[in-house]
Formats: C-alpha cells, structure tokens, sequence
C-alpha cells in the first residue's frame, strides 16, 4: 500500500488545510517519509457529520451484515500484517515481531465483536408481556433493547499503535455497538494508522455500508482534539493517554451544552504484594519474573508492574537480588517518542528527589531516545509518606518497597489510588492476610491476579481493563473484552408496541432466536 498523507473522510482521502507533519524514527532519530495531513475544524465537521449522517442505516444493520463487515476488517489487518508490523516498527523503535503478534491479535478482537454481534447478547432484550388483568393496575407489554449511542469519537493510543490505535478494540467494540467512528490518530504512528484507516475504509465499501462509518482525522496541537469533543453530533468519547489529557477532555466534554460520556483510560501503576510465605518459597522467581514482565514495551504500557511490594523478612533478599540481577541485564530500548522519553528521565529524577534510592540499572543507552532500565527501592513509610512515590512512572522504571509488617502493607494498600490492575503473590499459609488485603484491593481496581502477572491481557468476555479514578474516568466499564461494547450502548423501551412495527429483537416470534429475559426468565423462544 503507497502512503497518501491523506486524511480519511468517509470515502474521500483528504489532502492537508493545516499544515503536515512527518513521521519520526526515534530509534535513529530521522524523520521518514511521507508528508502526512493535517486537518482542522472544518475537517472535524465533515467526518462528523458524515458520521451521524450513517448512524440511521448502520446501527440497524442485522447481526450478519455487521458481523461480515468486522470479519472482513480482521481479514484485510491480516492481509496488510507485514507492512503494518514494519511500519509500526519503524515509527516506534519497538521490534516487528512484536507488531505482528499485534496485528493478529487485533484481527481476533474483530472476530470476537463479530461473535458478539451474532449472539446478539449485548443487546440484553428484556420483555414483560402484558398482564391486562393485573389489580390494581393492568400492564402494558414493555420490551427493552440496548441501541447504539452515534458517533464515537476515539483517541488512538501512542503506545500500542494497532491493538489501541486506529483498528483497536475502541473502534472495534464501537462499530460492533452499531456506531460510526471517528478517530483522532495519533501523530507518533501516522503511517501505521493510515494502514489501518484505508483497510477499515475499504471494507466500509466493500459491505456497501453509508461512508461515514468511519473517518481518520489529524491535526496538530489539541484544536483538533477539543473540536471532536466539542462537536454537537459526537455521541461518546474514549481516550488512551495521560491523566492530565483525558482529564482535559473530560471535563470539556461535561461543559459541553449537551454533556457526552468520556471513557479515558489513564494511569496505573499496577501493584503487586507478595504476602510472606510467598516470599519465603518463591522470593527469586517472583522478582525476576515481575521485572521480565515490566520490560515489556520498554515498560510503556498501561498493565506494567511498576511497584513491587514485600515485607523485609525470609526471601526479601532473594527477591531483591533477583530484581536487580534482571535489570542488569534488560537493554536499554529505544522510547516510542522524544516527548515520552524526556518525560521518563524528568520523573526517574523525580523519584530520586523524593528519595528513592537507585539499586540496579541496566546497560548505559547508546542512542538519544533509548530508555535505561532502572530499580529503584524505598520504604513502606518513604511510600506512605510522598504520593509522588505511588504516581506512574511511564518508562522501564521499577520501584521496590521494603515493608515492615502485613499492618503496613495493608496501609500502604489502602493509600494507592484506583489501579487497572493489582497482583497478590500467596502461599495456603497466607490465605488469612489475602482476605483482609483482597477486600482493600476490590475497591480500588479492576482486575486481580493472584500468583501470576498481569501482562498479557485477555480479550475475552470475562476481561475487566478498567478500574476506579485515575486508572479510568468511569469505573463501571471496561475498555478490554467483549464488555467493552457496553460503552457505546443505551436502552431504549418499546410500551404497547405492535408487532410489526418493533425492531427484529423484540418480535414475538423471535426472528434472530437470541436469548431473552421474558417476564424475569431466560429464554430463546
Ligand atoms: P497524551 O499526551 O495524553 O495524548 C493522547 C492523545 O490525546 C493525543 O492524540 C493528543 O493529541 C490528545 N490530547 C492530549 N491532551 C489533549 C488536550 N488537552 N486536548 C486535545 N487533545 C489532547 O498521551 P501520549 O501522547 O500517548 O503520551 C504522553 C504520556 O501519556 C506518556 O508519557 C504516559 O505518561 C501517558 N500514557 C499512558 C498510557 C497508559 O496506558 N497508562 C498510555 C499512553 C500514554 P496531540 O498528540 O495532537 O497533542
């Protein structure tokens, strides 16, 4: 596939109105061609407004048109999987293999939203048939079906430039929901999402379906970013990004005459707790296996263990050394851009000016943009103490507390804000302190690993990515899996309909045979 530049306008690619930009290789420090677009707000108005124009037909596609049309994405992601790997790889720093694992694992995410789609579960169909005898007051037939919001608007990721970015399970549960999408792409990875954008966009009209089920818009600076949000048609937003972005556009989206939905996933710092007989077993393993998991990425990523957490007793020393003997020997890899990068070494130094003291490095980077890995330990009171401590440190930067008993690991537990995820390591003779820790953990993210490490995420439908502030701005959703589709979905309620004139879900006979709750019982009839 030849790069235009071009931004994505439902079928139309569209040439720059506001300057462009070039793509940057951070691993050599060159820019590489082409020249990609940028657009503005008038660019905004027409992708999104081609957007609303879609919604009508496209949210009432049946489950099989708009299964095909997810299907035929994932096969064209994995007809374009080499250039977009290489592309990606290029635009990153990051290794190809890693990309091509992505690619396949995106084309999946699309398959499993055509599943649900044909299952036709989400749409969570409750009927309660009339009761024109009931006393006092007779009922009415009532029938309630999930429909699609409208226009998303998505905010690509920097740091997963496929699974998170244009082709990523935002846009895949959006248009799985039956709404059109419009993404911001971000500007580390232009060339990979035009990939991503133009097969997208060809198999919008390969389905036959209205254009404006998606656009590919860019810009630079936030004026692009604030008129999404702002735009009167948009329906919903999500974001991938830093607590002060998402927040930004969070809370524009509430001043907005019409407040929207924002899901933005943020920051966490993942906590993981090695209770002590854990420790005392598996101290070596635990630490060693922890700082392997971190590297991934180069430690850029939203799951990273990045503290790790054990009372100073039998096994600390072997845990500590094996952290150390790990990072020695983890490479230091090139940062996906300049801004990250600089960011990373601004906030290890403030690590150390909080005191935190430095206790295993690995090799000295040779490259500009390169990030060294980097162990840093402290107390359970240091910790306690300065919140700047707890705070996310995007980067393969690891921080170890040393704590003095399960009383201060429990208090240390309840001072982390909202995570996406927590670990606990635990022996049968640690079960005791687990409940106590469990029910602190429950209230303060999403997802919990016991005995394992939280990297690679399931896409599947028991999946929670998602967590209570600042890992999210909505707790109640989850951004990964199958549940991902509950964000863009609302329910609407059919009172004394006709049969003829209800949507195909709700009809007597049950055309598309789904499960539904009729008058409180489950039922495919
Ligand atoms: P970011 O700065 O939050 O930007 C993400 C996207 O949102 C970009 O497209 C950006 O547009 C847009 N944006 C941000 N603030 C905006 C605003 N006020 N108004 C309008 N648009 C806005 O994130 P990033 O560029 O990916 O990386 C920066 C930092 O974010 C990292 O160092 C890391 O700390 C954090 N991060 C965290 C995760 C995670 O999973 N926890 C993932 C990625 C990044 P422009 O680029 O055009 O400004």
């Amino acid at each position: 596939m030849t790069l235009t530049g071009n931004l994505l306008i439902g079928r139309a690619g569209v040439p720059a109105t506001a300057g462009t930009m070039k793509a940057f290789n951070p691993a050599v420090g060159e820019l590489i061609e082409p020249e990609f677009a940028f657009g503005g707000a008038a660019e905004v108005d027409r992708a999104v407004r081609l957007a609303d124009e879609a919604v009508d037909s496209y949210s009432h596609t049946g489950p099989a048109e708009r299964a095909a049309f997810l299907d035929l994405i994932a096969d064209k992601l994995e007809a374009v999987k080499d250039e977009l790997a290489a592309r990606a790889s290029l635009e990153t720093g990051l290794p190809i293999a890693q990309f091509e694992g992505e690619v396949v694992r995106t084309a999946g995410v699309f398959r499993k939203f055509a599943t649900v789609v044909r299952q036709g579960r989400f749409l969570q169909v409750a009927i309660d048939t009339a009761q024109p005898d009931r006393q006092p007051t007779p009922r009415m037939d009532h029938r309630l079906q999930k429909v699609a919001l409208g226009p998303v608007v998505v905010f690509g990721a920097s740091n997963f430039p496929i699974s998170y970015s244009v082709a990523g399970g935002d846009t895949a549960s959006a248009l799985a929901a039956g709404c059109p999408v419009v993404i911001k792409a971000h500007n580390a990875h232009p060339g990979a999402s035009e990939i991503q954008g133009r097969v997208i966009q060809e198999a919008v009209a390969e389905v036959g379906l209205h254009e404006g089920v998606f656009s590919l818009v860019r810009g630079a600076g936030n004026e692009i970013g604030e008129a999404l949000v702002d735009h009167p048609l948009v329906r919903a937003v999500t974001f991938t990004g830093s607590e002060g972005g998402g927040m930004a556009l969070y809370h524009r989206a509430q001043q907005r005459p019409e407040p929207i939905p924002v899901f933005t996933e943020m920051t966490s710092v993942n906590p993981t707790f090695v209770l002590p007989a854990a420790l005392a077993a598996r101290g070596a393993e635990i630490g060693g296996g922890l700082v392997q998991r971190a590297m991934y990425n180069a430690g850029q990523a939203c799951l990273k263990p990045a503290i790790l957490l054990a009372l100073d007793g039998p096994g600390f020393q072997e845990l500590r050394d094996a952290a150390i003997a790990e990072v020695e020997k983890a490479a230091a890899r090139t940062m996906l851009t300049p801004g990250i990068h600089d960011s990373y070494v601004r906030n290890a130094q403030r690590m150390e000016n909080g005191g935190a003291t430095l206790i295993g490095a690995g090799p000295v980077p040779a490259r500009a943009w390169d990030g060294q890995s980097l162990l840093y330990e402290v107390t359970g009171e240091q910790l306690l103490a300065d919140p700047v401590l707890r705070k996310e440190v995007f980067s393969p930067a690891i921080l170890l507390v040393r704590l003095t008993g399960m009383d201060q690991l429990l208090e240390v537990a309840r001072a982390f804000r909202g995570q996406l995820s927590a670990t606990l390591h635990a022996e049968a003779a640690d079960h005791a302190a687990a409940e106590q820790l469990l029910s602190i953990l429950e209230r303060r993210t999403g997802r919990i690993v016991f005995n394992a490490f939280s990297i690679p995420q399931e896409v599947s439908y028991a999946s929670t990515h998602g967590g209570p502030f600042p890992a999210t701005s909505d707790s109640r959703f989850t951004s990964v899996g199958m549940g991902a589709i509950e964000r863009f979905i609302r329910p609407v309620t059919y009172q004394n309909f006709p049969d003829d004139l209800l949507p195909q879900p709700l009809r007597e006979a049950n055309p598309l045979h789904l499960w539904r709750l009729v008058d409180g019982e489950l039922s495919q009839h």
